[in-house]
């Protein structure tokens, strides 16, 4: 068992990765996480002896929200809430109805990153024990274990678990439409909240362009769901597909060119296609493996 670590600052930009799913909603952004699965607790900033830096213990910010779910602690830090704000269109509001939408998204976001950590920390806690906790900040989530005894197998599956846990929820939002919305309806109006556009059928299109809060609450789960869970199996350290693809790739060095090849790539197509904000993240996504590349080789 290793107790590997991963660099906390990761959730910087997680939470810039958050914001490069917001391009399909025009504005809006989707969550980041990260998961921190060490098992023997390191509590300090410092490099392992693997090269990699620990985990930094919580900060003692005196966070917004405190509370217990499936008694696993959950600590949301008033960045979450503000960066939630700033990016769902905080400085844009003008009327009771954009407030209203901006409040929304907030609880979405919560919502959603809430349940992609707890992906993480009840699998982790089945699995292998131990005492997870849960922390919003920024946009991005951390879910952590201590003590838990991580074979290879349970660590793949609580890593997997996040991703897995939001995928279960778009799966529940569309299940929903299905329910509300029976026949073709439903599966129109699921494509169309998903890609966009109109459907033909009268009912769903009507219902689109009626652009309720119900419309952009469901067009909004379904997009931070999917495609945040898309986006985070990227094998781009640290995110969650990065940590995966790190448990099959003995060397640490050629996991951070991994993730600074595919990040680069995804940083130029993003530059090609005009995403400046895309192109900024993953920019900083390469950087960022290049440095940790750096260091071990040294
Ligand atoms: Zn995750």
């Amino acid at each position: 068992m290793r107790g590997r670590g991963f660099t906390q600052d990761a959730a910087a930009f997680e939470t810039a990765l958050a914001a490069l799913a917001s391009s399909p909603l025009r504005g809006r952004l989707h969550p980041g996480d990260r998961v921190e699965p060490f098992s023997r607790a390191p509590r300090t900033g410092r490099i392992n002896d693997d090269g990699l830096p620990r985990a930094l213990p919580p900060r003692n910010l005196s966070p917004v929200l405190q509370f217990r779910l499936f008694g696993i602690p959950v600590n949301v830090e008033p960045w979450f809430w503000a960066t939630a704000f700033l990016l769902g269109g905080g400085l844009d509001i003008r009327d009771k109805r954009s407030l209203l939408f901006v409040g929304l998204w907030m609880i979405l976001v919560f919502v959603s990153i809430l349940v992609h950590e707890l992906g993480h920390a009840l699998s982790g806690r089945r699995l292998a024990g131990g005492r997870p906790a849960i922390r919003l900040w920024a946009f991005g989530g951390l879910a952590y274990n201590e003590g838990g005894r991580f074979t290879k197998k349970s660590r793949l599956i609580m890593i997997l678990a996040g991703p897995g846990a939001g995928f279960l929820l778009f799966g529940a939002v569309v299940a929903g439409i299905l329910i509300a919305f029976p026949g073709r309806s439903g599966w129109e109006l699921t494509r169309a909240l998903v890609v966009g556009g109109v459907p033909d059928d009268p009912r769903a299109a009507l219902f689109v362009l009626s652009g309720t809060p119900t419309v952009f609450v469901l067009y909004s789960l379904l997009w931070i769901n999917l495609w945040w869970g898309l986006v985070n199996l990227l094998p781009v350290h640290p995110l969650d597909g990065g940590q995966f693809a790190a448990e099959f790739i003995s060397s640490r060095r050629r996991v951070h060119l991994i993730g600074l090849v595919v990040a680069a790539g995804v940083a130029a197509a993003a530059l090609v296609l005009k995403e400046v904000f895309v192109a900024l993240l993953f920019g900083f996504l390469a950087w960022q493996n290049y440095e940790n590349m750096k260091r071990l080789a040294f």
